[in-house]
């Protein structure tokens, strides 16, 4: 049986004030959460007031994003050891707004997915497509191609231990959910896809739904049998939402 994952994804937002506001409302909340987990990516300048804030609580931190080198002359980035360092549990890779805005490909988000396994880390593997390729009919060969790069280095042992959040792109801070129903059809493409590799690890590998998820329709979308949680931008913001949200995985 799979447990639930909900991830709050802040992207550039917050300060040590705002912050402080809403792990010290995450932590009492979510202590009771049951049957499903928690987590928090957090900005990389804020990692070790998670660290603080959230140890021994039953919310997990991790990273948006880290380098795909182990370390050496890369101005400006960050190591998935600095992560480790740093108590994270999660890095995310591949979120859309990286592979869009920093021009991430295929083969780079694979390398970074590597490179966060290798030292311990979670991966948080985003996949999704854009607008233009749901409405060209190509969703799940976009959705295909950005799993086979990474089943490509780390093989479906690696997709084991990691997570998938399905991501469809024009859903991403736009307010616009996909249906239940547009959500689960990609999940059981994706599960289905792995399980040409391992029915195994299909069977036991969490996929998260992100896009415009909230309090109001997470329960829903939860309710989808190959729908294990939640990747959260917007509404990971407020602890409100972010905890309905989680408790909406029970
Ligand atoms: C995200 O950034 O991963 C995300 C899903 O954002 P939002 O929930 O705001 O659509």
């Amino acid at each position: 049986m799979r447990e639930k994952l909900v991830a709050g994804n802040w992207k550039m937002h917050g300060s040590l004030a705002e912050n402080k506001a809403l792990l010290d409302a995450l932590v009492p909340q979510l202590a009771s959460l049951k049957g499903a987990s928690c987590a928090v990516c957090v900005p990389y300048p804020y990692l070790f007031q998670a660290q603080q804030a959230l140890q021994g609580a039953n919310v997990a931190w991790g990273a948006q994003n880290l380098s795909q080198h182990e370390k050496g002359a890369f101005t400006g980035e960050v190591s998935a050891s600095m992560l480790v360092d740093f108590g994270c549990k999660y890095a995310l890779v591949g979120h859309s707004e990286r592979r869009a805005l920093y021009g991430e490909d295929d083969a780079t988000v694979a390398a970074k997915f590597v490179a966060a396994q290798k030292a311990g880390l979670t991966p948080i593997l985003c996949v999704g497509e854009t607008l233009a390729e749901r409405e060209g009919n190509i969703t799940e060969q976009v959705v295909a191609r950005q799993l086979d790069a990474v089943l490509a280095v780390a093989g479906v042992a690696g997709l084991a231990k990691s997570v998938v959040a399905y991501e469809p792109v024009w859903a991403i801070g736009t307010g616009k959910t996909a249906s239940p129903e547009q959500a689960q059809a990609v999940h059981a493409f994706i599960r289905a896809k792995v399980a040409e590799a391992s029915a195994d690890v299909a069977a036991g590998l969490v996929i998260q739904y992100g896009g415009s998820v909230k309090a109001a329709n997470a329960a829903q979308l939860f309710s989808m049998p190959d729908i294990d949680g939640g990747l959260i931008g917007g509404a990971a913001l407020s602890a409100e939402e972010f905890v309905a949200i989680c408790r909406a995985a029970q």
